[in-house]
């Protein structure tokens, strides 16, 4: 995957409070093209698989719970500085230190229910978009 993409998933809370719409229109106003989407539900393996990295943190278990209690919408996105500037997009991983105007800041709940993913970096955005996609299904 060239490294103008990045992944991201509308998590379970905001496809709950039914803010997809709002969402998608806002990552698509800031110059975001989508390559790849659908909306899934992810089992407790792949919940455990994709965030592996924080398994042995203490809220392990409950975002284990939240992002697998319901559907999300999963995407691969394209644009120049594609991880970096979505990152800034979706602000700081607790709302009330995002930034105004930011996806977190205007659809978070709380640092655990935060709406939104965004991949950290080229590396890990090229391994989470191929967790969810492969071959025809991106554009
Ligand atoms: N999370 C949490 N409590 C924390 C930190 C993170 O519940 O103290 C959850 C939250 O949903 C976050 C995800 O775990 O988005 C991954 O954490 P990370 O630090 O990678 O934040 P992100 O990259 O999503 O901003
Ligand atoms: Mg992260």
């Amino acid at each position: 995957m060239a490294t103008n993409r990045t992944f991201t998933m509308l998590k379970p809370d905001a496809v709950e409070k039914g803010h997809i719409g709002a969402i998608l229109e806002k990552i698509s106003a800031s110059g975001f093209r989508i390559v790849a989407m659908k909306l899934t539900q992810m089992t407790r393996t792949d919940a455990e698989t994709f965030y592996a990295i924080h398994k042995e943190r203490p809220f392990f278990g409950d975002l284990v719970e939240y992002m697998t209690r319901g559907p999300i919408v999963a995407a691969i996105l394209e644009k120049d500085n594609a991880v970096e500037d979505f990152r800034t997009l979706i602000g700081a991983t607790n709302p009330e230190e995002a930034a105004e105007g930011t996806i977190r800041k205007l659809y978070a709940a709380s640092i655990g229910e935060n709406a939104v993913h965004g991949s950290d970096s080229d590396d890990n955005a090229a391994i989470e978009g191929a967790f969810h996609f492969s071959g025809r299904d991106i554009f």
